[in-house]
């Protein structure tokens, strides 16, 4: 069995939410007073975790898994959960590839357990290297730990080393440039996303959101770029090449910039994801309105077999696009932090 929709599609990278929680409270994620969080007997236990991961790996042809939230490193099983994963067999006899979307905080003291764990892969949230600007975008004074995190993971086996960057207009363009030299002189690969109405709500318009073109315009002023024209198969970004630079104080080896411009270039029609909340709902997409209930399948007594069932179910009528752009589109009614980002 496979997650395939009726659009050609097939899903094989697992989005997995481990908590709606956060330490933070992104201005673009989060109201200031955080959410009414899940009572913890509606979040899926570890072991429910598990078995839902063990139905998607396999017996669903799921490949990658991507544990995020909320703040995954606020789930206490989090080692547990990616080691257990590591156990599973996709099709081909292999373990999934397993990686992490964090905002970094702790994740220093947590990384040899993770390693150890069989973690693959990180990505860490970074919207301004100025203290009082990543201080005001997150409601909390909190980019030295970030910092200390992203050295630990540049100390540690792991790679690619991803940075994600949201930009706001009037509240971080400042922070294009400079993001672009720290990650380019540590070799890190800087991801900007476009910001998408996942946050508080009817706090999106679409004019104060910072496009792709504008991000590329401020890039351009400061370095080289070329498009990557290898084939971007289904990943979310797109990529330039950024030349390698020898001007003294801003000298770098190169590398590549990404944008992830769901907004002005959707990319739907290459979407190969599947979603699992952290009260184990099924999403098909990020801005889907419905969704399926796998956990009351789960604590019904319900088989691995009824579980996949239910997956391919909601796949099948997958819808071709997001539709951010139609005049009937309406967003979710989760926020990002409680879909899992
Ligand atoms: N807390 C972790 C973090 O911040 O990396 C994981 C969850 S967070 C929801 C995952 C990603 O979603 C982050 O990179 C964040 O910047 C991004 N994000 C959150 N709200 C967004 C929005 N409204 N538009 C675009 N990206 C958003
Ligand atoms: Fe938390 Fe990540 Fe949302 Fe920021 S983007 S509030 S770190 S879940």
């Amino acid at each position: 069995m496979q997650l395939g929709d009726r659009h050609g599609r097939v899903a094989t990278d697992l989005r997995v939410s481990l908590t709606d929680r956060c330490n933070l409270r992104c201005t673009y994620c989060m109201p200031a007073d955080g959410l009414p969080w899940l009572p913890s007997e509606e979040a899926l236990t570890d072991a429910e975790v598990v078995r839902v991961l063990t139905v998607a790996v396999e017996r669903l042809g799921i490949t990658k898994l991507r544990f995020t939230g909320g703040e995954p490193l606020l789930r206490p099983g989090l080692a547990r959960i990616i080691a257990a994963s590591k156990e599973l067999r996709t099709a081909d006899g292999r373990p999934p590839e397993t990686s992490l979307t964090t905002n970094g905080l702790g994740l220093d003291k947590r990384l040899d357990d993770l390693v150890a764990a069989g973690l693959d892969r990180v990505n860490i949230s970074l919207d301004s290297l100025d203290r009082a600007t990543y201080a005001r975008l997150s409601r909390r004074d909190r980019l030295p730990d970030v910092l200390t995190a992203i050295d630990a993971v540049i100390a540690s086996p792991l790679r690619p080393i991803k940075i994600n960057a949201v930009i706001m207009r009037g509240e971080n363009e400042q922070a294009i440039a400079p993001l672009a030299q720290f990650c380019l002189e540590r070799g890190l690969q800087l991801r900007f996303i476009e910001q998408m109405p996942l946050g508080p709500r009817h706090e999106w318009v679409r004019s104060a959101m910072v496009t792709q073109a504008e991000i590329l315009d401020v890039l351009h002023q400061h370095h080289t770029l070329t498009p990557v024209d290898e084939p971007r198969g289904h990943a979310p970004a797109e990529l330039w090449r950024v030349e390698p630079d020898t001007r003294p104080g801003i000298a770098h080896a190169g590398g590549t910039i990404g944008v992830i411009a769901s907004v002005t270039h959707p990319f739907c029609a290459a979407c190969d994801r599947s979603r699992i909340t952290a009260d184990g709902q099924v999403r098909t997409c990020l801005f889907s309105r419905t969704e399926t209930d796998l956990r009351t399948i789960l604590r019904s007594g319900g088989s691995d077999d009824d579980l996949a069932a239910a997956w391919v179910g909601a796949h099948a009528s997958k819808p071709a696009g997001h539709g951010i752009d139609e005049p009937t589109f309406l967003p979710p009614l989760r926020t990002m932090s409680a879909i899992g980002g």
